[in-house]
């Protein structure tokens, strides 16, 4: 989405004085970027016209730093449109709870239905029962049953010469019978949401009376993943929407849509296939990404926690001015390793999604500590100009590290282009620009 966006918040984010002019050009320019990124038009006009609001009034007009007071609107009104934070998961006082899942075909129901089962239990110590209620898609029901071997979490499936209606029914029975507290059924999709798929939905529900019915989309279809949950909801009455797929590179405007449309909230995200990968959904960590400002402020908290503030300050000022050296890598390396997975830091960095060999640089703990080694084995100079490190010089410094030259050019590679993200960075902010012009 968010190129233009950027852009224009670069532009106005070092403002000393912004007029009404400015907040026009800024709202046309989000406007363009929302539309871009698969929102509806109508919530797009929304949107526009309530920041719009709120820029030309006195909270940002008289504050000393309009910009990036504008900014701050933006995203707050994007994290309002996506609704507050809803996770919870409904508890019947009469056990089992049901919930029931729908969707397209491949949007995630199956896994999806996994990865819950596997929240309820490690968040919540429940005992749920997964049930194989897709009796249509070859294989369904032993991809159903994989998983809950996986997770050793007893599945209910009656073949697929039952109908659902009835593998639901005997489930919620089996259920109670074995002390299961939550129930998953597992329904079949379409391609399309079409009329038989609906009613046997319908007939689900009416029967197993569920207590929460979770509609599971694929993040990357955009503004058909909102059509779609249109067309749910109007069914069925959804009490939640699981998107997923966040993983990938998709531009996330179909989760703003889909909770002004259907007035349902966004309440998991899926990030990978694994069976851990699903998480609360975060409206303001959303509307970062919609920005294309990566999760700053996430950023910014567990630097906080973790790297003392002057040296925090200084390694600011380096990466603005993209002179960092191997020394410095490795100090970060080191502070880094304590505040989480390598790769999960990168993607919150701002402008890391623009970089396309930055999805390639995924850095596991032994890998750190090779990396440790190869840096330890450099010369002073050579950290400082990597540049003059020839094939001889790698040679050397894998011997020296116990690592290998793949290695060695590797992780040369990688601070090359670590280096150039920054460069960019500087380039595209006011700051940089100011310093540049000195020249
Ligand atoms: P269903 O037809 O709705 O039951 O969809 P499935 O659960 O079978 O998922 C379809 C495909 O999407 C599978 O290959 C899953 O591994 C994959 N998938 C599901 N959720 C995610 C996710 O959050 N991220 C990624 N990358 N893949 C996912
Ligand atoms: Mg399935």
């Amino acid at each position: 989405l968010a190129d233009r966006l950027q852009n224009t918040i670069q532009k106005i984010r070092g403002k000393g004085k912004i007029n009404e002019a400015d907040v026009k050009e800024m709202m046309r320019e989000v406007r363009l970027a929302l539309l871009e990124a698969d929102v509806n038009f109508k919530v797009v006009k929304e949107f526009v016209k309530k920041v719009s609001e709120r820029a030309v009034g006195q909270e940002v007009m008289k504050s000393l730093t309009p910009g990036q007071q504008v900014i701050k609107v933006v995203k707050e009104e994007l994290t309002e449109l996506m609704g507050g934070e809803q996770s919870k998961i409904a508890v019947s006082n009469r056990p089992p709870t049901v919930i029931m899942m729908v969707g397209l075909q491949g949007a995630g129901k199956t896994t999806t239905t996994g990865k819950l089962a596997n929240l309820l239990r490690k968040k919540y110590n429940r005992n749920p029962m997964l049930v194989a209620a897709d009796i249509y898609r070859p294989a369904a029901i032993q991809q159903l049953e994989t998983l809950g071997k996986q997770l050793n979490m007893p599945v209910f499936s009656l073949g697929d010469q039952v109908s659902p209606v009835e593998i639901a029914k005997q489930a919620i029975a089996k259920a109670k019978e074995d002390h299961n507290d939550y129930v998953l059924i597992d329904t079949a999709g379409r391609l399309h949401v079409d009329e038989a798929l609906m009613d046997e939905l319908k007939q689900i529900k009416e029967l197993s009376n569920p207590d929460e019915i979770f509609l599971v989309v694929d993040a990357m279809t955009g503004q058909d993943a909102v059509n779609v949950s249109k067309s749910f909801n109007e069914l069925l009455g959804l009490t939640g929407v699981v998107l997923t797929k966040l993983d990938g590179d998709t531009r996330g405007g179909a989760a703003l849509s889909i909770r002004s449309v259907t007035d349902t909230p966004i309440k998991f995200v899926g990030l990978g296939e694994k069976l851990d990968a699903l998480e609360s959904f975060h409206p303001e960590r959303m509307a970062s990404r919609i920005l294309g400002m990566g999760d700053v402020l996430t950023l910014i908290e567990k630097a906080q926690a973790n790297v003392d503030e002057e040296k925090a300050k200084e390694m600011q000022q380096k990466m603005r001015t993209a002179s960092l050296t191997f020394d410095d890598f490795l100090e970060q390396l080191t502070q880094v390793r304590s505040m989480g997975p390598l790769d999960e830091l990168l993607k919150m960095m701002p402008g890391a999604n623009k970089i396309k060999g930055l999805n390639n640089l995924q850095v596991d703990e032994k890998q750190i500590s090779h990396i440790e080694a190869i840096i330890k084995s450099m010369t002073k100079d050579e950290k400082i100009h990597p540049e003059t490190i020839n094939a001889s010089r790698r040679k050397r410094i894998a011997k020296g590290s116990g690592t290998t030259v793949p290695e060695v050019n590797r992780l040369l590679k990688q601070f090359e282009d670590m280096k150039k993200m920054m460069k960019q960075m500087t380039a595209s902010s006011p700051k940089g620009k100011k310093k540049g012009g000195f020249k």
